[in-house]
């Protein structure tokens, strides 16, 4: 057994979490190393946001292509492939780039604590440790397994789900969360037939039903099956295809493809043998840690971020509280304040959100005004043919705080930005409403939602 240097922080996994923290941990100062078990850069850059928008890029100017007659449906797949592994490693690198320049000590191996201030880092046979004055858990997430349906064969997660080396024929997807449409309307735009089962009543249940409306409709554009209230019971696979049995309104029935992609949510990489138990970190039932507003465990010089604490398990999520723990570790007074996380599907038409629907404000009792306005009448909208979807924002009509926005519609996940800072910086509709948006673009739509908020609460006075 050797002995690495001593560090002032030590962080276990690389994926968005980890190599955030230990940036900022280095940047202000601190003796740093990272420890990770497989590819650095985590679940984000290899299996995760990364790949799937890569695929998702290719799958829409196929769609294009094939709209146009000159799709080559077999080789477009392969150079899909290739070009979504060179993104990715485009990423990786700059990842490594960024720990390497911050002076950042990279080890490979998987961690276990052997006490509070001490790490043992095993690789291939080899026991390494390291000791510590603090320690970031961001040691992610993985694929939920259903008993009935374990992983192998034609039982994909997302995970194989991106590295398929065929457009497969058909797929069925378990599972109608934002994974779980992004994966499925980027396989049905590559030509294979999809269906979607969902256990509850409407797919991506986290948003209001107003915003997934246009999705569903290009979702059903694009070929999909969407079943509602259905049940998987078990599979069947064989050679070439799976049959997959389900329950729905009581009925037993099946459908047979060549792939059944599970996606139905992510289990916290708390088990295993990170060893928790042995320095007493408290882990929840879903095996999540609990922190504090500085991302702090119950034991003080340790902190845990990311897929691994509850929340969104969302890449910029796991950056965010990244920078709050350096920070905290640096004494400053860093807390995390959760009013303005964005959450986006890479769906077409993309859905966004921010801040509180007009039913959660609602049901914390704050006098509400809403104003929408379409993309259907947006020059910028018009000439790049995507005129579908609307931008709302959720305001306090007392005092004309923007609280909440949801976009459906293109270039939803780039536009939500604006309204994340207008949260952030106390904005009133009527800020939004003034500020000089160039014409013509997409960034006018959410002008004049915020005009039309404020007309409404022009009226209500
Ligand atoms: P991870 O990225 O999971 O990284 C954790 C790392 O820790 C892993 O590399 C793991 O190997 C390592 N590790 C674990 N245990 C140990 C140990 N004992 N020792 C050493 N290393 C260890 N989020 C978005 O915001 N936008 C998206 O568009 C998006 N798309 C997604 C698409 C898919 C298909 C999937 C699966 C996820 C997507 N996500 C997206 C979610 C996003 O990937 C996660 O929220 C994010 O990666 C979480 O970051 P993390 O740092 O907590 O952990």
């Amino acid at each position: 057994m050797s002995q690495l240097e001593k560090v002032d922080t030590f962080v276990i996994g690389s994926g968005p979490g980890g190599y955030v923290a230990a940036v900022r941990s280095a940047q202000l100062g601190m003796k740093t190393a990272i420890v990770e078990r497989s590819q650095i850069g985590g679940v984000c850059t290899h299996v995760g946001c990364i790949p799937s928008k890569a695929l998702i890029a290719e799958a829409h100017r196929h769609d294009l292509l094939r709209q146009l007659n000159k799709a080559d449906t077999a080789g477009s797949f392969e150079i899909a492939q290739a070009f979504k592994q060179k993104v990715v490693d485009k990423q990786a690198g700059g990842v490594g780039y960024l720990l390497k320049t911050a002076g950042v000590t990279v080890v490979q191996g998987e961690a276990s604590f052997v006490d509070e201030h001490t790490a043992a880092i095993h690789l291939a046979g080899v026991e390494q440790t390291i000791s510590f004055q603090h320690a970031i858990l961001a040691t992610g997430s993985r694929p939920i397994e259903l008993p009935a349906l374990p992983f192998g064969g034609r039982i994909l997660s997302s995970t194989e789900a991106l590295s398929l080396s065929q457009i497969p024929a058909s797929m069925v997807i378990i599972g109608g969360g934002y994974i779980g449409i992004e994966l499925g309307q980027m396989y049905a735009k590559f030509g294979a037939k999809v269906t979607i089962l969902e256990g509850g009543g409407q797919v991506l249940p986290g948003f209001e039903s107003e915003l997934v409306a246009p999705v569903i409709r290009q979702l059903k554009a694009d070929g999909i099956t969407i079943i509602n209230g259905a049940k998987a019971t078990k599979a069947q696979q064989d050679e070439d295809h799976v049959t997959l049995y389900y329950e729905k309104d009581q009925v037993h029935q099946s459908i047979t493809a060549e792939y059944v992609l599970v996606t139905v949510g992510r289990k916290p990489n708390t088990d295993g043998g990170l060893g928790l138990e042995r320095i007493g970190l408290q882990v929840t039932g879903r095996g999540l840690i609990e922190t504090d507003e500085q991302c702090r465990t119950n034991i003080p010089h340790i902190f845990a971020i990311g897929d691994i604490t509850a929340g969104p398990a969302l890449a910029h999520k796991a950056s965010y509280e990244a920078k709050v723990a350096a920070e905290a570790i640096a004494g400053q007074a860093a807390v995390v304040d959760y009013r303005a996380i964005p959450l986006v599907v890479f769906s077409e038409p993309e859905l966004a959100s921010v801040g509180l629907s007009e039913t959660e404000a609602k049901a914390q009792g704050i006098p509400v005004v809403t104003g929408k306005s379409s993309f259907s009448i947006n020059g910028r909208a018009l000439a790049l043919q995507a005129t579908e979807g609307f931008v709302k924002i959720i305001a306090d009509s007392s005092s004309g705080f923007v609280i909440g926005a949801q976009i459906a519609g293109v270039e939803a996940s780039t536009l939500i930005s604006e309204l994340a800072l207008a949260i952030e910086l106390g904005a009133t509709v009527e800020d939004l409403a003034l500020t000089i948006h160039p014409h013509p673009t997409l960034g006018e739509v959410i002008m004049e939602a915020a005009e039309n908020t404020v007309k409404k609460m022009n009226m209500k006075k």
